[in-house]
């Protein structure tokens, strides 16, 4: 990890992911009656705007490494729900790969430009297509892999530098930021991660991170995977509907368990199920008491933090005063600033703080 980013010139864009901030969300705590410190890790801050900054960066050195990815040669193409096309297309921008990115039509317009921009072609595909079919975004990538010369699918469901990208980076950051802040009377800290809270897409966050908690830090760390109500990577399986359902919110659940998530309750102690409605009256939460831009799945990231510890166990982590809670908030609003979701509640008559009588005058 980089002692700083901002001492020192940077040779591009690339050593400015990662290396995000833990922020406290002492206002929503307070509002919770949490006695823990409720904190959060906030990837939008990284320099392409997304957690997925780091598998992208960590797949395409690794990939060159091995020889599979070869300047002024290969294509890269790669099936997702945008932020990992983000993340590859400003690294193959620095590099000078070309880019294909195949896109359910569900994610927002704004990742579509941002890939555009990034110089990525962008192919959209049907959102009520199953994962296995050919007219998927995981299907075309595969039949463009076989049609286009030299194509190349870094394929981040199944790459293991996907979580090591997170085991790496993600996680010692964390524990690092932690163990070096002091516990003081007005912040108490037990100076270790207590639990840790993410969302699950591909599963490389929650899955590597989880790994550098237990294995480096704090073997007792609880780690809590959030799924949206719709997909079906939550454990026990009966938590999950009989069939995928359709839902709003972008990056996180599936219709298929990617080869990258560890369900191992080694590695993901707990699963929590969230609604649309929780996840985005959470974002607005964010936004109005903590000042933070966050994106939906960063709602739901919190929605299922603060459902997990109304329960037993999550209690006793809630009650102890200077545990550490930490949840991750994959990305920022900047990606979804057109969606109805998001317009409802920032255009919505009534949400100014200022009184009344004065925004009448
Ligand atoms: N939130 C958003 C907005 C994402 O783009 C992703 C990545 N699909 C995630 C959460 C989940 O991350 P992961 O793939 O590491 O599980």
């Amino acid at each position: 990890m980089h002692a700083s980013t901002s001492s020192r010139v940077l040779d591009s864009a690339l050593d400015a992911i990662g290396n995000t901030p833990l922020v406290r969300l002492d206002r929503l705590a307070q509002e919770e009656g949490l006695k823990c410190n409720l904190l959060g890790k906030v990837e939008f801050l990284s320099v392409g705007g997304s957690v997925k900054d780091r598998i992208a960066k960590a797949m395409v050195l690794a990939a060159e490494r091995d020889g599979k990815l070869i300047p002024g040669k290969s294509v890269v193409i790669e099936p997702t729900s945008g932020n990992t096309g983000i993340g590859l297309a400003m690294t193959c921008a620095i590099k000078g790969y070309p880019v294909i990115i195949t896109m359910p039509n569900k994610m927002s317009q704004e990742k579509e430009a941002l890939l555009r921009a990034l110089g990525a072609e962008v192919i959209r595909t049907p959102d009520e297509e199953p994962w296995d079919s050919p007219r998927s975004h995981i299907g075309v990538a595969k039949r463009l892999q076989r049609e286009v010369p030299h194509g190349v699918i870094l394929d981040q469901y199944g790459n293991v530098n996907n979580p090591l990208a997170h085991e790496h980076t993600t996680g010692p950051e964390i524990i690092a930021t932690i163990t070096s802040t002091a516990s003081t009377p007005t912040k108490p800290s037990s100076l270790k991660v207590d639990a840790f809270v993410a969302g699950a897409g591909t599963g490389g966050t929650v899955t590597g991170v989880s790994r550098a908690l237990k294995k480096d830090h704090n073997p007792q760390c609880i780690v809590v995977g959030v799924d949206p109500i719709g997909s079906i990577l939550a454990l026990p399986e009966h938590l999950n509907d009989e069939s995928p359902k359709p839902y709003v919110v972008e990056g996180i659940g599936y219709d298929f368990v990617p080869q990258v998530l560890s369900r191992d309750p080694i590695d993901v102690d707990h699963w929590v199920k969230t609604s649309d409605d929780d996840a985005f009256r959470a974002v607005q939460r964010l936004m109005m008491t903590e000042g933070l831009l966050v994106g939906g799945s960063s709602g739901s990231a919190l929605s299922g933090a603060l459902a997990w510890l109304k329960t037993e166990r999550g209690q006793k982590v809630a009650q102890a005063e200077g545990s550490n809670v930490v949840v991750l908030l994959p990305d920022g609003i900047r990606n979804y600033m057109s969606k109805e979701w998001f317009l409802d509640f920032a255009l919505r008559p009534g949400t100014s703080r200022i009184p009344q009588t004065v925004s009448d005058a």
